[in-house]
């Protein structure tokens, strides 16, 4: 059996479909568009690609975009009323703030001063209980979570009295996960374990999993008989394990590789996702829906 591939550079061209005509739907009608500022702090050069490419896809959406660089030095207090500015800005629909941020900055400081409402990260700790509680108090959604719900959904996966297993229990991907999976919903009632460096058995509890999603960051981790046949495998993992040079660049780019044995995994599966090209494209994409989100709360039209 060949599974079926997941991929989330059509999915996420789908969505953006999707959003670029809500915004002009949204212009014509109520004469604004969503507004994101990214807070750039110093020129770490990864940060720098992310960043570009955030705005990029602002841009393309047709979305007011600020960059707002400044510099490594840059004091605690200066961000803090940076991000006080951007929270009183009714132009402004969703702040980001690239991390990591320097070591002099308390980033749990700042990322709590964001507005809840235009944290479009969903990292706010009232976006955390917001998300916990499920239903209509979900504002945010923390973007690569809600990437793996969407890819899961839209690839026709039954959810609902399906046994999930996530791999991993950080707070950005491996509990919010977990979390959306189990709750009372479309594209959720699940049955959910969490398995982490401590679990006994890590296979036995993969091989029961209808729907496993693996965010270790061990590339390789899953093992082909490890995964039940049939079931969907939403890889997370993205590990540079070497590099080659790229033959359109002709310049040196990183090898990567999942946390599952892809190859092998492949021939078990029902459905997988790739890596590259997977999970990755789907974290900006949820990030441009969160902020259009946040305008259509601030237009009572959510
Ligand atoms: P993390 O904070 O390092 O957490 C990894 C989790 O995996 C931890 O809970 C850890 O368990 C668990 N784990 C590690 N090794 C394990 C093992 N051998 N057996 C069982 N559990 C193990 O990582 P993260 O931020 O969640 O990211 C995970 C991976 O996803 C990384 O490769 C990252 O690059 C990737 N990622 C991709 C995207 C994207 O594509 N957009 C976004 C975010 C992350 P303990 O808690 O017990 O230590």
């Amino acid at each position: 059996m060949t599974a079926k591939l997941i991929k989330g550079t059509e999915i996420r061209e789908k969505i953006l479909s999707e959003i670029e005509k809500e915004v002009k739907e949204i212009k014509e009608k109520h004469g604004q568009v969503p507004g994101l500022v990214t807070i750039l702090i110093g020129a770490n050069p990864a940060s720098i690609s992310y960043v570009t490419l955030k705005i990029k896809t602002a841009n393309r959406l047709g979305f007011h975009e600020i960059q707002d660089d400044q510099p490594a030095d840059i004091s605690e207090e200066d961000l803090l009323a940076l991000i006080s500015k951007y929270n009183n800005d009714d132009s402004i629909n969703g702040i980001l703030v690239q991390l990591p941020l320097p070591k002099h900055i308390n980033e749990k400081k700042i990322l709590n001063a964001i507005d809840p409402d235009k944290d479009v990260d969903g990292f706010h700790p009232v976006n955390v209980g917001r998300l916990m509680i499920g239903g209509d108090e979900v504002k945010f959604p923390p973007c690569t979570p809600a990437g793996i719900q969407e890819m899961i959904v839209r690839s026709g996966v039954e959810t609902s009295g399906a046994e999930v297993v996530v791999v991993g229990r950080s707070n950005i991907v491996g509990k919010p996960i977990a979390n959306m999976m189990l709750q009372k919903g479309p594209g959720a009632n699940s049955t959910v374990t969490i398995v982490h460096t401590r679990t006994k058995d890590l296979a036995a509890h993969c091989k029961r999993a209808d729907i496993l999603i693996v965010a270790a960051g061990v590339p390789g981790l899953v093992k082909p008989e490890w995964i039940k046949e049939g079931a969907c495998v939403i890889d997370v993992g993205v590990n540079r394990v070497g590099e080659k040079i790229s033959e359109k660049t002709g310049k040196k780019i990183a090898i990567l590789r999942g946390d599952v044995d892809f190859d092998k995994a492949k021939e078990i599966a029902g459905s997988i996702t790739p890596v590259p090209g997977g999970v990755g494209p789907m974290t900006i994409t949820m990030l441009m829906k969160n902020t259009l989100k946040s305008l259509k709360f601030s237009l009572g039209i959510a």
